[in-house]
């Protein structure tokens, strides 16, 4: 789904609804399994040289744990405002305007504002860099690769051979 800045009306317009976004197209999605169902309640609006879009999206990710690598549900909710610049105009006069807002700032080529892109970088945004399941995950046996939350095995923790040498002169002192 495109939003095309040039058939926008002068007062803007709101978009909304849910969108099947595939995270496999958006840059830092490894953890995240695609494609999910994104709610979306936003605003495009032409202001000056530029597009502002503002407004919430929220989804269920999936998302796989760091630790243990199981997929769990992550629930983000994200209230954003991007403004868009066309790609290739001149904004080198347009710095001072720049600075007194702090919006993130975008580019749209030919084809005009890709929502699904737009939603699914916002999504990523509010994801922890190392995603875990639960704060406690036990992760997987270094060993065996059992789930370490859900069963116990007997593996001996590893020892670096040249640890355990220097435990085993440790041992005689
Ligand atoms: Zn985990
Ligand atoms: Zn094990």
């Amino acid at each position: 789904m495109q939003i095309n800045p040039a058939e926008l009306p002068a007062g803007g317009e709101r978009f909304h609804g849910t969108l099947s976004v595939d995270f496999e197209g958006v840059s830092g999605a490894t953890e995240v399994r695609a494609p999910c169902p994104v709610s979306f309640d936003i605003r495009a609006e032409r202001a000056g040289g530029r597009v502002l879009v503002s407004g919430s999206v929220a989804a269920d990710l999936q998302v796989d744990c760091v630790r243990c690598l199981a997929l769990f549900p992550y629930a983000v909710e994200r209230e954003f405002e991007v403004s868009y610049l066309r790609a290739g105009s001149d904004k080198g006069g347009d710095e001072a305007e720049l600075d007194e807002n702090d919006l993130d700032l975008d580019y749209y080529g030919d084809e005009g504002i890709d929502l699904q892109q737009l939603l699914g970088e916002q999504l990523l945004l509010s994801l922890p860099m190392k995603p875990l399941c639960q704060t406690a995950c036990e992760g997987l046996c270094s060993q065996c690769g059992i789930n370490l939350n859900n069963e116990a095995c007997d593996c001996k923790p590893e020892v670096d051979p040249r640890l355990a040498s220097l435990g085993a002169i440790r041992d005689q002192l």
